[in-house]
């Protein structure tokens, strides 16, 4: 199943051994990748459901090779936490995305929240907590503006310190959030046991708006049970107009998705907000 979202593979037919030689090579070339200044933060709006004002932004690495050109996320983050690379990479891009959220915040003043993804492997290092107060530190961004995205993918179990990093980063100032709801096995179990402030409804959901009747039923339960938590809802894949009437009818706080825009690299997001400035 692992294989499925590998793009370089799906066009032709490759066999086991070449899959992994090939993996092998990528962990090679990805160790460089961050010396080599090979690896950028993209951003990704997210906007107020009701008046699409962007109040946030998720920030999402990128990777391209000189020779083997742009890598998607969904094929090296598993192999950078396989190698354990994604703890230095996490922590390049927690610097790299506050530095950026802080300069954003001088020149706009939009008070923006910034979404970082988090991994399993980063979320059980004892040094999680000094990482990210040095990010916080060094780009003086106001902890408050900083949400850390933990997926449900990862087993409350299986990362035992997890629970207490989390509280960790709440008594830094920062804010949790539940990545890709609905997909683990254990969605009400991560609610109950961990202090997260905001879930995000996976694409998978979103996608089925006006398709399916019980994912849709899935969304709206899954907004009614969050608020009666106090908890925020983001929906993400947000593509088409009929999602966002969905999603707005039934009160969901706020959306992210190609509708409203593509993850952009710094300078675009930065005249995204200059001319939203202007309006
Ligand atoms: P994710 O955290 O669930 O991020 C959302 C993904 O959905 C992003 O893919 C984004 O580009 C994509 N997306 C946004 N809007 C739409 C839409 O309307 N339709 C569709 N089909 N897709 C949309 P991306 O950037 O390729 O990242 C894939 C995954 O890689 C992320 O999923 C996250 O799990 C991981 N990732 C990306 N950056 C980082 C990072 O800095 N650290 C860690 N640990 N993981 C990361
Ligand atoms: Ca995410
Ligand atoms: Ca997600
Ligand atoms: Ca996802």
């Amino acid at each position: 199943a692992k294989r499925e979202g590998r793009n370089n593979f799906q066009f032709y037919e490759i066999s086991p051994e070449q899959a992994q030689q090939h993996d092998v090579l990528l962990k090679t070339r990805l160790r460089h990748a961050e010396g080599n200044g090979e690896l950028r933060v993209f951003y990704q709006p997210q906007v107020d459901a009701a008046s699409e004002d962007i109040v946030g932004m998720e920030a999402l690495v990128r990777w391209e090779h000189p020779e083997l050109g742009p890598i998607s996320p969904g094929v090296f983050i598993p192999l950078a936490e396989e190698t354990g690379l994604i703890v230095s990479l996490g922590a390049w891009v927690l610097r790299t995305a506050c530095r950026q959220a802080r300069e954003w915040e001088d020149k706009y003043g939009l008070g923006l929240r910034l979404g970082v993804n988090l991994s399993a492997v980063q979320l059980m290092e004892p040094d999680l907590l000094d990482t990210v107060s040095a990010a916080l530190a060094e780009s003086g961004l106001d902890p408050r503006l900083l949400e850390l995205e933990v997926t449900e993918s990862i087993s409350i179990k299986a990362v035992p310190n997890l629970v207490e990093n989390l509280h960790g980063l709440h008594r830094l100032g920062c804010r949790i959030a539940i990545d890709d709801f609905g997909t683990g096995a254990a969605s009400l179990d991560y609610l109950r046991k961990l202090p997260a402030d905001r879930i995000k409804i996976d694409q998978s959901f979103v996608r089925n708006i006006g398709i399916d009747p019980d994912d849709e039923a899935i969304v709206r339960a899954t907004i009614d049970m969050a608020h009666r938590l106090k908890r925020g809802v983001v929906a993400e894949g947000v593509e088409i107009e009929q999602h966002l009437k969905f999603l707005r009818a039934n009160h969901c706080d706020e959306l992210q998705g190609y509708l409203f825009c593509r993850p952009l690299p710094h300078p675009s997001f930065d005249r995204l907000l200059a001319e939203r400035q202007r309006l």
